[in-house]
């Protein structure tokens, strides 16, 4: 049994930065969960502190129900693996990976046979007699999860532990970090700034912005019912297209964006989430994956679009351009500095994107239309960014 929970934790910096802000999260036993979130939004600071590396300024860690936001590491019996690895580069990868069994006096052909166990797992058996400087990138990754392992520690901490392998190996040792974390179902907390690696080890993702959770959930949660905007921008790839239009109409309901009216379907349009923002500014978000390539005499309209850019990435194409105009002519009346005006020219400066079929004919500069399923939107509020429910 290791559940790891935080009550209301907060780190101050001495400079008065606010890295982590009211934090509270439960990890149940044996889960793994990933924490998401830009760079500098408090993910290594919320594990450093579960580790003890870090002091709380306010909150509570709990693991078993017990509280060990005082304790030192050592007594937490938690094992971290970091970004660097953090080998002791004198050591044999033998004497790296039975460090701590040594500091516990695990008698020594205990303490052997166990690393060994250890090391065939994660296929280092033949290098137990290197030191780390002659290892791999990939290699010294596995020794660091070995000696954490060996450990057999309640809770792992992960931070990064991927980032410097090449896109190769960082695949395959993903797959070998779930594989390991299916057999031994130690609870585990692991931090990425990748969400390819969220999405695929995390059996949650809890998403930090600027030290706040903003939400936590399945992947298939977080991609399918973003919270926030925040959310929906962060979770897919590549992120989802955002522009403010306003819902005009009663039958139907239609949204207008780069010169065309498109009907909202009729679901959608009763919806009751979405009665308030009848004829008001609301953002809607469309994934890349909801456009299609249409023919030159579309039975539905269709978003007209110049290319600015075309990835072939093999089974698919990515079509870059400039965001829609979205005819809104309540809202480009006056408005304050956050009124919907301001979103709007942030967004006609930013680029949107459609996945399209990798046989599609599409070219920079040549114009293409894009229909679209306006049932598969996102909308959110425009000033708090919450989704609409
Ligand atoms: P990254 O993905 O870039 O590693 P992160 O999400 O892990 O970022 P943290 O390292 O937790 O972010 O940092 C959160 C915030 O706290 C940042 O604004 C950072 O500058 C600040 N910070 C981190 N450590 C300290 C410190 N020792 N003193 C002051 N501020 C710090």
């Amino acid at each position: 049994m290791s559940v790891v929970r935080l009550e209301h934790l907060t780190k101050v910096f001495p400079g008065g930065t606010t890295a982590v802000d009211d934090f509270t999260l439960t990890v149940a036993d044996g889960e793994f969960l990933v924490l998401v979130g830009p760079s500098g939004c408090g993910k290594s600071t919320v594990l450093r502190m579960i580790a003890g590396l870090e002091d709380a300024s306010g909150g509570d860690i709990l693991v078993d129900g017990e509280p060990v936001t005082d304790w030192a590491p050592k007594e937490r019996d938690i094992a971290m693996v970091f970004q660097n690895y953090a080998l002791y580069p004198h050591m044999t990868v033998r004497q790296n990976m039975g460090f701590a069994l040594k500091l516990r006096h695990v008698p020594k052909a205990e303490a052997d046979r166990q690393v060994q166990e250890i090391a065939q797992l994660l296929g280092l058996a033949e290098l137990l007699d290197r030191k780390p400087a002659a290892l791999s990138g990939g290699q010294r990754q596995r020794v660091a999860m070995g000696r954490a392992m060996v450990r057999q520690p309640r809770v792992f901490l992960m931070d990064e532990p991927l980032s410097n392998l090449d896109a190769k190996l960082r695949v395959s040792m993903r797959a070998e970090l779930s594989r390991l974390h299916q057999r031994y179902r130690v609870t585990t907390v692991y931090v990425t700034h990748d969400q390819v690696e969220a999405m695929t080890l995390g059996d949650r993702i809890a998403v930090i912005d600027r030290g706040r959770l903003q939400q936590v959930g399945t992947p298939e949660e977080l991609y399918r019912t973003p919270a926030n905007r925040f959310v929906a921008g962060f979770m897919g790839s590549p992120s989802m297209n955002f522009a403010t239009v306003t819902l005009r109409g009663r039958d139907p309901v239609t949204v207008t964006l780069g010169g065309v009216t498109f009907p909202l379907p009729d679901a959608l349009a009763r919806w009751p989430g979405l009665l308030p923002y009848l004829g008001r500014p609301v953002v809607i978000g469309l994934r890349p994956a909801a456009f299609a390539l249409a023919g030159p005499a579309p039975a539905t309209p269709a978003l007209p679009v110049v290319p600015l850019g075309v990835e072939a990435l093999g089974d698919e194409k990515h079509l870059l351009f400039g965001a829609p105009r979205a005819d809104d002519t309540e809202a480009t009346g006056p408005a304050g500095d956050d009124g919907p005006i301001a979103v709007d020219e942030a967004a006609a400066s930013q680029l949107w994107t459609a996945k399209v079929a990798a046989h599609a004919d599409v070219s920079i500069g040549r114009p293409a239309l894009l229909s679209f399923d306006l049932g598969e939107a996102h909308f959110f509020d425009p000033r708090t960014g919450e989704a609409v429910a």
